[in-house]
């Protein structure tokens, strides 16, 4: 911090202090790195701790003005790569590293592992099938005579909506309207085609304006824009059904002599334990993921990519299959609401901006959403490296115990 910046940022605390400045205000007096720093004074103040680290950034403030209020510094995770692995997916074809930021040891070993295991089996196969994000408004109606009107009008008028909606958006595309009735509430679940943007400011915004055409043309009063059905950022089994963001597949069959020398196991062993395990075991559970650990890596490539991260309980809703076939093991990862984006939100902040240059996904794609599908594949070959190796891990285990019980 310069001379000047620190006696920028001792005024602007003093002002605070005195009650003439609000916290949010201190960038209409000063740059947003001077700001933060006065912010800082003003904790380490007021709690006695030292933001010394917290302060030591490596990018201008300002850079993170769109992504932050209140900004005092960054909280650093560490990052690593994981890699280059072979991914054969529809939009990203080559090999890559993985960029991951985690403050969790062993996981980078992990995948590692998993990926260099991907490699001896020729490449991992990965392919978006579905792709969509929604948000879901919730309208007040008088009865169920009312709801059936309205449900009747948005699917004779669904054009009048994108009409609308689209006028808001140089890229996003509405997909289609899904109504759901409970008693005197109607959910219109929108869903779009929005690009490289994960898309949730996007689908809002352009859901305000379709919104707007359904007051005008029906009694439904809008009650909020989301109405939970969408649904964002909770565990929710719609997502897991139906997807939401990206629904993306990675999987690869793995010769069973790689299997023996590398993961010291065998198909057989890693089948049953995924079934047992990741089938039966979160199927007694109740659980929406039925997989070992991909948050994991949706979390740590999230966090080096500039994804919401709130998102990862979406993420989470993968599935994990495994099979012996003709002697060699197949394994697959479903991910069925995977929200991501390489423009827009925290994409653009410059630690973030270089984890997506790592992959080859910066920004828009050519053609427009093929970099968003790219990452989502990435992602899901990352995940698939991850179920892997714990699995392998888990079986060898089982393996070994198993051997020193029967004496041999
Ligand atoms: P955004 O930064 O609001 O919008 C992305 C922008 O990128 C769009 O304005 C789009 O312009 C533009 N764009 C340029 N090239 C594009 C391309 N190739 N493909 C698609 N768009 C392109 O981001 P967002 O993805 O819509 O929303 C993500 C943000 O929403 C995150 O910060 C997240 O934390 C936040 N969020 C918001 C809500 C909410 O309810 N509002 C909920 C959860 C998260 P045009 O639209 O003009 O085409």
């Amino acid at each position: 911090m310069t001379d000047d910046t620190r006696a920028t940022a001792e005024e602007l605390a003093e002002r605070v202090r005195d009650g003439e400045l609000r916290l949010h205000e201190l960038e209409d007096h000063a740059d947003a790195d001077a700001a933060a720093a006065a912010r800082r004074l003003l904790v380490e103040g007021q709690s006695g701790a030292s933001l010394d680290s917290v302060g030591d950034y490596g990018f201008p403030a300002a850079d993170a003005d769109p992504n932050i209020e209140n900004m005092v510094g960054a909280a650093q995770v560490p990052m690593g790569v994981a890699g280059p692995v072979a991914i054969r997916g529809g939009s990203l074809d080559g090999e890559r590293y993985l960029p991951l930021a985690t403050t969790e040891g062993a996981l980078l070993a992990s995948v590692n592992r998993g990926c260099s295991v991907l490699n001896d089996a020729g490449g991992a196969n990965a392919r978006v099938l579905k792709s969509g994000m929604t948000r879901a408004p919730v309208f007040r109606v008088a009865d169920v005579v009312e709801a059936e009107a309205l449900v009747e009008w948005v699917r004779e008028n669904e054009e009048k909506l994108r009409e609308a909606a689209e006028e808001t958006t140089s890229h996003g595309e509405l997909s289609d309207v899904t109504p759901y009735v409970v008693g005197s509430s109607v959910y219109l679940r929108f869903r779009y085609d929005t690009k490289d943007a994960m898309g949730m400011n996007m689908a809002t915004i352009a859901t305000r304006a379709a919104c707007d055409v359904v007051e005008e043309a029906t009694d439904a009063s809008l009650v909020a824009l989301s109405g939970n059905l969408c649904s964002d950022k909770k565990p929710a089994a719609i997502n897991a059904i139906e997807g939401r963001g990206r629904s993306v597949t990675a999987d690869v069959t793995i010769p069973r002599e790689v299997v023996e020398e590398r993961l010291h196991t065998t198909p057989e062993a890693v089948a049953e334990l995924n079934t047992r395990k990741n089938l039966v075991g979160s199927a007694k559970a109740a659980s929406l993921g039925f997989n070992a650990h991909v948050a994991n890596v949706v979390a740590a490539m999230f966090l080096a990519t500039g994804q919401d991260a709130a998102q990862v309980v979406e993420g989470s809703n993968a599935i994990t299959t495994a099979e012996e076939r003709d002697g060699n093991l197949y394994v697959s990862v479903s991910i069925a609401s995977l929200e991501v984006g390489t423009v827009g939100g925290g994409t653009k902040l410059p630690t973030q901006a270089e984890g997506l240059e790592v992959l080859g996904v910066r920004g828009g794609g050519d053609p427009a959403g093929s970099n968003a599908d790219a990452l989502a594949e990435a992602i899901a070959v990352g995940s698939l490296a991850g179920e892997l190796s714990l699995l392998s891990a888990l079986a060898s285990r089982h393996l070994s115990s198993a051997h020193a019980e029967l004496g041999r």
